[in-house]
């Protein structure tokens, strides 16, 4: 099983965003990827917050246990890698760039906002800075869009993975 498509906020959804991420969650317009238990895994967030500030990251990684995974793989340097492999891998490279191309499709659905234009997140498109973006982008569109997010989720597989719940 994977996990369900974009749905609605709840008002549930935004207590439990708040237990999450320790604060009130901010800009949240939907709910891009649920654990097999309900709880939110990605929030999708409009790209201009209700203070104005514009905010790249459409797909935000909440649950604890995944960003702790995803930490602990950064930790590890694999941004480095993975970045130096884009400048070797001409098919990565351009799956990487379609990647960017569908998180900046995704944002515009949400609004257009001119000083973030053309500038996706985690360092797309040439690139990896964030893999937490990266992971957040491949549970909300599914395999198959962000190589490298793909790859990220394979490699916490064994410490965390969406089908089994360990909120
Ligand atoms: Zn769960």
């Amino acid at each position: 099983m994977t996990p369900t498509a974009a749905t609605a906020v709840t008002d549930q959804d935004l207590v439990v965003l708040a237990e999450q991420l320790g604060r009130p969650p901010r800009g949240v317009v939907g709910i891009a990827a649920r654990c097999v238990c309900g709880r939110p895994l990605v929030v999708r967030t409009a790209p201009r917050l209700d203070d104005g500030t514009p905010f790249p990251t459409t797909y935000y990684l909440t649950c604890p246990p995944a960003v702790a995974a995803v930490s602990t793989l950064e930790a590890s340097g694999l941004m480095k890698e993975l970045t130096a492999r884009l400048a070797e891998d001409e098919e990565l490279a351009a799956a990487y760039r379609r990647a960017h191309e569908a998180y900046l499709a995704d944002r515009e659905e949400l609004g257009h906002v001119e000083e973030i234009a053309g500038i996706s997140a985690g360092g797309m498109p040439t690139r990896v800075k964030c893999l937490h973006v990266l992971a957040g982008h491949a549970l909300a569109a599914g395999p198959g869009v962000n190589p490298i997010g793909d790859e990220v989720l394979a490699l916490v597989r064994d410490e965390w993975r969406p089908d089994r719940c360990t909120c």
